[in-house]
């Protein structure tokens, strides 16, 4: 056992219904799920959060391929990607994951955030692209 819950899944020491796994990724079932087919994309390395994550190209085909096996598995009305990074983003497991959550008819999604006007866009899109 390790530190991570997730790295513990990834070497066998937990148990984890996984449904997909290459030589750098695994794909398990969420264990409280928000609904059927609630599906977590992981890189085997331990990395904390998208910081991390450089390099990690394979990460965008398992998450394409999951997609599509859970729409073709389950037929859901949508499908949400989510990733959470740090506490205050909702962060609980601190070990990259990607959320792949099926929306069936009826479901209620509760994803709400106060939006306001852009008005300072080009000072704020400068200040990000000096970084990049
Ligand atoms: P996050 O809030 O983005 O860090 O999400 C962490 C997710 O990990 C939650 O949706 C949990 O239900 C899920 N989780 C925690 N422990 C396990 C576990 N042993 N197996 C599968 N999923 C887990
Ligand atoms: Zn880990």
């Amino acid at each position: 056992m390790t530190e991570c819950v997730f790295c513990d899944i990834i070497d066998g020491s937990i148990p984890g219904n996984v449904v997909y796994e290459t030589e750098d990724v695994v794909a398990f079932l969420d264990a409280n799920p928000v609904s059927r087919g609630h599906t977590l994309v992981v890189p085997k390395k331990h990395v904390e959060d998208i910081h991390g994550a450089s390099g990690m190209e394979f990460l965008m085909d398992a998450l394409v391929k999951v997609s599509d096996a859970v729409e073709e598995a389950f037929d859901p009305e949508g499908i949400n990607i989510a990733q959470n990074n740090g506490e205050a983003a909702g962060q609980e497991v601190f070990h990259l994951h990607f959320h792949v959550t099926p929306i069936y008819e009826g479901d209620e999604l509760e994803i709400s955030y106060n939006r306001s006007e852009l008005e300072d866009g080009s000072e704020i899109a400068e200040e990000i692209s000096k970084y990049l």
